[in-house]
């Protein structure tokens, strides 16, 4: 997939709790959201400062608990646009 790279896959619960069965009755906190490096926000827009961070990059297509919200966020950010940074160079 082109432009995932540079994303995370993050949650709230950690690895070894996401394997707990007691929190398959809490889907919302095992989802799987997707963060840049550098960043405390999810790409669906959450404070996921203290939230774990798996250090794999962020793949829906790995996951069935991939946030929708993440997804599509970043579905749009990988999107390339014409003439998306004009001025950049201004950008000082
Ligand atoms: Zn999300």
């Amino acid at each position: 997939m082109v432009g995932t790279a540079k994303w995370f896959a993050t949650s709230l619960l950690s690895l070894d709790d996401l394997n707990n069965p007691t929190w398959a009755r809490h889907p919302e906190a095992t989802l799987l959201h997707a963060k840049r490096t550098g960043t405390v926000g999810t790409a669906c827009g959450r404070n996921a400062e203290t939230w774990h961070k798996h250090w794999v990059t962020f793949d829906p297509t790995a996951t069935p608990n991939a946030c929708r919200a993440c997804v599509l966020a970043v579905a749009e950010a990988s999107r390339p646009r014409s003439g998306a940074m004009p001025f950049a160079s201004l950008a000082r």
